[in-house]
């Protein structure tokens, strides 16, 4: 019976610790906003019928359509076709307070030849430190994908100084470049995209 009784306690106590909730970390929301640039009288960069705007946009809510993470809430500063002034994205964002700021964009140059993407961050930035360290992760990241010539650089963009939570700026090619508007262009690079992105985000 003792046994019995020593048997059944440790059973217990085995239960007990199997069963006991751990502290969780994995239900801790992250918050993020996505930067959807340009829109409305704004096209942003524009090369024959195709504009930075709807590119952009197109990106954003494919990522918008395939998050199911409950963690994970984001934020767009815009879902349709029209264009916030920096300042009032700017206060979205610093109202928000979120966890990590990305501003979404495509670029130009009057060199063909200038190609690749770019993940810009800046030092006048209260959250310098830690956009350095994002910018870093989401550099290995996109090398995953078909746009896998991603630099980083530092620029005093608007949205950068001023958004209070970390921010970085994600050019992610040059339509002005065969290459890069071939794959910036083709939905299945631009589902690979927003898959990276998200999978990115989902990893914070
Ligand atoms: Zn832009």
């Amino acid at each position: 019976m003792k046994n019995f009784v020593k048997f059944s306690i440790c059973l217990f106590a085995f239960v007990s610790i199997a069963f006991t909730p751990q502290p969780e970390t994995s239900n801790k929301e992250t918050v993020v906003v996505i930067d959807v640039s340009h829109g409305g009288d704004d096209f942003g960069v524009q090369l024959g019928t195709y504009s930075e705007k709807e590119l952009v946009l197109h990106i954003a809510n494919q990522i918008d359509l395939l998050n199911t993470n409950t963690n994970l809430k984001i934020h767009f500063t815009r879902s349709s076709d029209f264009n916030a002034t920096l300042k009032q994205r700017v206060e979205f964002i610093n109202d928000l307070q979120p966890d990590l700021v990305l501003s979404l964009h495509i670029n130009e140059n009057k060199d063909e030849n200038a190609s690749g993407a770019e993940l810009y961050i800046s030092e006048a930035s209260k959250a310098f430190v830690q956009a350095e360290a994002i910018a870093k992760s989401l550099q290995l990241q996109l090398k995953t994908t078909p746009i896998n010539k991603v630099h980083i650089k530092k620029a005093n963009y608007f949205i950068l100084k001023n958004s209070e939570a970390p921010t970085v700026l994600l050019q992610l090619g040059y339509l002005t470049n065969d290459t890069d508007r071939k794959l910036l262009v083709d939905p299945s690079v631009q589902d690979h995209i927003s898959k990276s992105i998200l999978g990115f985000l989902s990893e914070l």
